[in-house]
């Protein structure tokens, strides 16, 4: 077939991940994103995936058909025209690496943040990814229709915290039970939530004094808003479009998702700003989502923990060209041609399935065991995607096999895992015999461990929990002197390459070091 250009494919898609601490209003404000599109049917306080009733992308389908535990999914929907992915990142207690690949994939973010507490400890590391990535990044500040902080003083925060400039393109009206309109900076009108209705009442010549608009809210709201938007025109920093698409600017919407204020006009102004499919480092230079032939890599791998259906979903982004069912492509860590098939073709109701996709899509492939995190698959070029980074683990545990006459499976299941990605492993050197450590970024990952190797190789082990929560890369000009670093408190270890590492409790214990030893530096991960 001949290729034709896939730009008008291109410019509609919007490929995104939400961003926050657990609790903030994730699930509530991408199930309203998904009712706003027509996705979903029912929008109401449907909690979450525990729900039956809620959402219905492809991946949960195949989740409920199958009993395949999908977690980092893109979910489809259109609005106005306009193609969105959203990428799911779990929170809650399957935080792990996966929530920070999925940031790979995505071409900007939405920052969720709950009014009442601010800016919380996963937002942070989770910004930290797209800020390191360079991706624009939009605030949504949820739940105004609870008594939170002042809005000026959580901008403040978010730029004392982040370290991020910010715009708020609307600004609310009240807070608690008085939150019932928006005033959008932008546009110059303020939207009133009555009944279920949003009202637009656009400021005329006279903006704010404008008696139509003036009437609308009562003397002390509007005293208020006023008083806040003169200090903000004031103070506040400029629209800058070009800021926002580096990522050094954010815009900031406030709204109540479960109340559904704000939520469209969030949606209406995020589309319009947020990129369309970026091109892609790679081995042979920037890699253009325009180019005509197929090109994508592997940002996820989904084992299945159902042992009845032992087979592995492994996540693809689209970065170029156009991706048709079952076609052939470049593996090129292996150097072979494989065939792609999809997990959908092997549901018996194959309504779902996806016939094309193009950059900025994500697509399920069935993994018999050839993929890893990272793989780059393409139609016909042997170049490789930037390498994805590794992430610093939180979490140490000695690992012991407890079946001995096992050792063969148990070595082969940890390369396995380590190579997916599930777990990193690092060794004792000092100190009688060697012991092996597995490091995680998220408790649940230790459960998969345990559970797979268990059930994919038959090997029992014994996992002894450390105190130790960073991990620290050593590098020096000079040589190191493990012992140096071995305290009480801090264990020194190898990583897989003989890099070596030292493991602390906290940040206390890492300045300690970093005193004494100013020669020395440390990094969050073996290639940073
Ligand atoms: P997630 O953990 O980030 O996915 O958060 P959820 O969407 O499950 O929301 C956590 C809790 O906050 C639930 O009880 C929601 O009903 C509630 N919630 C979400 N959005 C709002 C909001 O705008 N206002 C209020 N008052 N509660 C909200």
């Amino acid at each position: 077939m001949e290729k034709t250009t896939n730009q008008n494919q291109i410019k509609p898609r919007r490929t995104f991940a939400i961003i926050s601490h657990p609790d903030a209003g994730k699930t509530t404000l991408t199930e309203k994103l998904l009712f706003f599109g027509g996705a979903i049917r029912l929008a109401g306080t449907v909690k979450g995936r525990k729900a039956a009733k809620y959402a219905t992308s492809d991946w949960m389908q195949i989740e409920k058909e199958r009993g395949i535990s999908v977690t980092s999914s893109a979910m489809q929907f259109s609005y106005n025209g306009i193609h969105i992915n959203i990428l799911d990142t779990p929170g809650h207690e399957d935080f792990s690496e996966d929530t920070y690949r999925t940031l790979m994939a995505a071409d900007s973010a939405v920052m969720l943040i709950d009014l009442v507490k601010g800016v919380e400890a996963q937002t942070i590391k989770l910004f930290k990814v797209c800020r390191m990535r360079g991706i624009p990044i939009f605030t949504f500040i949820n739940k105004l229709d609870r008594f939170g902080k002042d809005p000026l003083d959580v901008l403040q925060e978010i730029e004392d915290v982040l370290g991020i400039n910010t715009v708020p393109l609307n600004w609310p009206v009240g807070m608690g039970k008085d939150f019932s309109a928006i005033y959008d900076r932008r546009h110059q009108c303020l939207e009133l939530y009555r009944d279920g209705e949003r009202k637009r009442i656009e400021a005329g010549e006279r903006g704010l004094e404008d008696p139509a608009l003036k009437d609308c809210l009562e003397p002390a709201l509007y005293d208020k808003l006023r008083e806040d938007l003169e200090l903000l025109d004031i103070a506040g920093d400029p629209f800058d479009e070009e800021m926002i698409q580096e990522g050094m600017l954010s815009p900031v919407f406030f709204g109540s998702a479960l109340s559904s204020i704000g939520v469209q006009t969030f949606l209406e102004q995020f589309l319009e700003m947020a990129p369309e499919p970026r091109p892609q480092k790679s081995s042979v230079g920037y890699i253009q989502p325009t180019d005509p032939q197929f090109s994508g890599f592997i940002f996820k791998i989904q084992a299945n923990m159902n042992p009845a259906h032992r087979d592995r979903i492994a996540f693809m982004r689209v970065c170029s060209g156009r991706f048709e069912r079952g076609m052939a492509a470049n593996h090129v860590r292996s150097g072979k041609k494989i065939k792609l098939p999809q997990p959908q073709q092997f549901l018996a109701q194959e309504r779902d399935i996806l016939e094309e996709a193009y950059p900025g899509d994500v697509v399920g492939l069935f993994d018999p065991g050839i993929f890893r995190i990272g793989d780059t698959l393409s139609e016909e070029g042997t170049f490789e995607f930037e390498k994805l980074p590794q992430f610093a683990p939180e979490y140490f545990a000695k690992i012991i096999n407890l079946d001995f006459s096992k050792y063969k499976q148990f070595q082969k299941g940890i390369k396995q895992l380590t190579e997916e990605g599930t777990v990193q492993v690092f060794r004792t050197f000092m100190d009688g015999p060697e012991e092996l450590i597995v490091g995680v970024v998220g408790k649940l990952q230790f459960e998969v461990l345990e559970y797979r190797l268990e059930n994919e190789y038959g090997t029992r082990i014994q996992l002894h929990h450390l105190l130790h929560h960073m991990a620290r890369w050593v590098r020096s000009d000079k040589l190191v002197d493990p012992a140096n670093l071995r305290g009480l408190r801090n264990l020194c270890v190898k990583d897989q390459d003989d890099q070596m590492v030292v493991l602390l409790e906290d940040e206390y214990y890492l300045d300690r070091l970093k005193d004494k030893y100013p020669e020395i530096t440390f990094h969050t991960s073996s290639n940073d």
